[in-house]
């Protein structure tokens, strides 16, 4: 599956998805052995004023649209958590429905100029909401985050954030300041998290991750100097632990968990 990403809605349109956005969840179609959510509806089920054009997967094109936050639904629907979406639909289309719920909480959050209070007027142009008084534009916001597994030898370091939701250890993460690069971030996030230097940082991937705006950009770097002091208000514990006797771990499709199994898989 491939999606093309796009601003403006072509023509001609045989196939849709139609992404409700109510609050931070996602209205679905329920049904399938257990009544759960089984995917979104091909045609809106509430009224879509100012839709926003997502792009299209393999050809089926997708909208985004706001409504209220507990809506009145028809049967057969439901509203849906998008974590609890993770498992449920395929990568891609979680994907999509993260942009979907990130552009409609864009929209919804720009509604007046930044710098002068008169509300803005929405450009479909380029995405963005511009102010009629003083030309400000606001585009859907970005917060790139870091992740980084650090390897020594057969070891690797991951760390319990003191805000994880479950009793897992993962990768170290953190947000990117303006003016840094993120090999930069990278080395300065370990070291306040944990104390630790590294080195050899190389890129591997990355993943959007949409609570509420943010792309993970994942690394591996190599332990250069140091023992772990963790700073508490960010990490409840992190140790160097060897890579055929691992704690629990992130569930596989996060970059999280895959940054370990590729790791993992390097030993020997
Ligand atoms: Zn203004």
């Amino acid at each position: 599956m491939s999606f093309d990403h796009a601003v403006r809605a072509p023509e001609r349109r045989e196939r849709e998805l139609w992404f409700a956005v109510a609050g931070s969840k996602l209205v679905t179609v329920t049904g399938g052995d257990a009544g759960g959510p089984t995917g979104f509806p091909g045609a809106p089920v509430l009224p879509a004023t100012e839709p926003h054009y997502l792009g299209g997967l393999d050809g089926v094109h997708c909208f985004a649209y706001a409504v209220d936050a507990e809506p009145t639904l028809p049967e057969g629907h439901a509203v849906s958590d998008l974590r609890s979406l993770w498992s449920t639909v395929s990568e891609q289309l979680w994907a999509v429905a993260g942009k979907a719920v990130q552009i409609v909480d864009w929209d919804r959050t720009h509604r007046f100029c930044g710098r002068c209070g008169t509300p803005t007027e929405r450009v479909d142009a380029d995405r963005s909401r511009r102010c009629p008084a003083c030309s400000l534009s606001a585009y859907p916001r970005l917060a790139p985050a870091v992740i980084c597994v650090v390897e020594r030898g057969d070891e690797l370091l991951l760390a319990h954030g003191t805000r994880f939701p479950a009793p897992f250890y993962s990768a170290l993460a953190g947000f990117v300041e303006p003016g840094e690069s993120l090999e930069g971030a990278v080395v300065r996030e370990i070291r306040e998290e944990v104390g630790v230097e590294v080195e050899n940082v190389r890129y591997y991937g990355s993943q959007p991750w949409p609570f509420p705006h943010s792309l993970m950009i994942g690394f591996h770097a190599t332990w250069k100097s140091g023992e772990i002091v963790i700073d508490p208000s960010e990490i409840a514990d992190a140790r160097f632990f060897p890579k055929d006797d691992l704690p629990l771990i992130p569930p596989p499709l996060s970059i999280a968990r895959t940054l370990i199994d590729v790791a993992v898989a390097r030993r020997g």
